[in-house]
């Protein structure tokens, strides 16, 4: 496909309201498809992937009935395992990283292993759309499509554990809790799946994961090759200054003033101390202080998140806001502190893994059906896994504009056109499948 035709129908997928600012790279590089040539013909596992439909569809709509929490995944887990168990996977591990399963499948030929991560938690979102499957949960909903993700994986163990001469060597399947993120004073997500040993025994060479995105028709992927997702930090900014009566300002040092200079000069290290060409975000998202009208508030709190792309920038930040915040409040005489946490990583897809991979997706969807996209300033806790060993983390397309099915992430509207399921067990079964079997080959 030329880059050309690629802009266009990333133009069409891609609207500037729903992804503002998300623009096409200029064209998927050239791969070598005949690096990747898989023997497996893509048509007797595109034609199982169909026979599991309805399967596929009740998994899902049984996740989507019974949304959990994040760490809070308790019967989702139970329903995963007696599945996992019932199809004869070869170990089922359960209450890794809390509610986390780690599940084995081996193939009947020799050959490396590769891991699968699907999502598990749900958000604290009421279910607005009237559909069969309504969320039976009030306020919980599978409102970014984890209830997707897990059916793909359960649509892949449930295919290949019935084929395993097809497998050369083992699918190591992590269903992961709290994605979104643990609850305030736990442990969660990809980090605690890895310290408790999710990548361990035996440890896979490469994973693959995907995330629905509703901006993409369903029968479509989106890809990136390098950073895909954003790297996400938090900060606490405490800006001290003096009370004093509100009438009598000049004899205290007003918080709230310098608060305020300090949140316009902030935005300066994106205008002014970064190179232009970096993406870099630093949103303060909530400003807290003073108790009443007419004292000066001698304490603000500001709390807000930092965005980059790359490790580099993101490395500097916590150094030039500490220069910025020093020299602003210095000059009314208040001062600070932050607190600055590292949290997830850049979602970081291995260009090697991507090279190798797009061939299979392009066979399986057709080539104009694997689309480029730019990175997202959203995060991923993916990302560990990454940090690992190897990884491709895609975009799944669930929207259907005909169907009406748009709203995005995070939203009481957010649905998926359930169309979507064979395509993702169709395109990662291959993509697994291709890549044992190219690797068992080069060992
Ligand atoms: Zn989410
Ligand atoms: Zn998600």
């Amino acid at each position: 496909m030329s880059s050309r035709r690629l802009l266009a129908t990333c133009r069409v997928l891609l609207p500037s309201v729903l992804f503002s600012g998300a623009l096409c790279l200029t064209g998927i590089p050239s791969f070598h498809a005949q690096s990747s040539r898989a023997s497996t013909p893509p048509v007797s596992i595109a034609r199982a992937a169909e026979d599991l439909r309805s399967q596929l569809i009740a998994w899902r709509r049984d996740f989507h009935r019974h949304p959990e929490l994040s760490n809070r995944e308790e019967r989702t887990s139970r329903v995963i395992a007696e599945h996992l168990r019932a199809m004869g996977l070869d170990e089922v591990k359960t209450g890794v990283a809390k509610h986390g399963i780690v599940a084995l499948l081996k193939g009947a030929k020799p050959g490396p292993v590769v891991a699968i991560r699907a999502d598990m938690d749900a958000l604290p979102i009421e279910e607005t759309i009237d559909v069969p499957y309504k969320s039976q949960h009030p306020g919980v909903k599978h409102a970014c499509g984890h209830d997707v993700h897990m059916t793909v994986a359960l649509g892949v163990a449930q295919l290949l554990s019935s084929q395993r001469e097809l497998i050369h060597g083992t699918i190591k399947f992590l269903f992961q809790p709290a994605e979104e993120g643990a609850p305030e004073g736990e442990e969660g997500g990809a980090a605690l799946m890895i310290k408790e040993g999710a990548l361990d025994n035996p440890r896979p060479q490469a994973i693959f994961g995907l995330h629905t995105n509703p901006s993409i028709e369903v029968g479509q992927i989106g890809i990136h090759s390098g950073p895909a997702m954003a790297a996400s930090d938090s900060f606490l900014i405490t800006i001290r200054g003096k009370k004093v009566h509100g009438a009598q300002p000049h004899q205290g040092v007003d918080a709230v003033v310098v608060a305020a200079e300090c949140v316009t000069a902030l935005q300066t290290l994106r205008s002014r101390r970064i190179d232009a060409t970096q993406p870099l975000v630093l949103s303060i998202g909530t400003i807290h202080g003073g108790n009443r009208f007419n004292i000066i508030a001698d304490e603000v709190l500001l709390e807000g998140t930092v965005r980059t792309l790359s490790e580099e920038v993101r490395s500097r930040i916590p150094q030039l806001m500490r220069e910025t915040l020093g020299g602003v409040t210095a000059a009314y005489g208040a001062s600070y502190d932050i607190d600055y946490v590292r949290r997830t990583a850049i979602t970081f897809n291995d260009p090697k893994l991507v090279e190798e991979t797009l061939p299979v997706m392009q066979q399986v969807l057709g080539t104009s059906n694997v689309v480029s996209l730019s990175p997202f300033m959203v995060s991923e806790d993916f990302s560990y896994y990454q940090q690992v060993i190897p990884g491709f983390f895609y975009f799944l397309g669930v929207g259907s504009r005909a169907k009406g099915i748009t709203a995005m992430w995070h939203t009481p509207e957010f649905d998926v056109d359930e169309e979507c399921l064979v395509v993702g067990v169709k395109v990662i079964t291959n993509v697994v499948l291709n890549y044992l079997e190219r690797h068992s080959a080069l060992r």
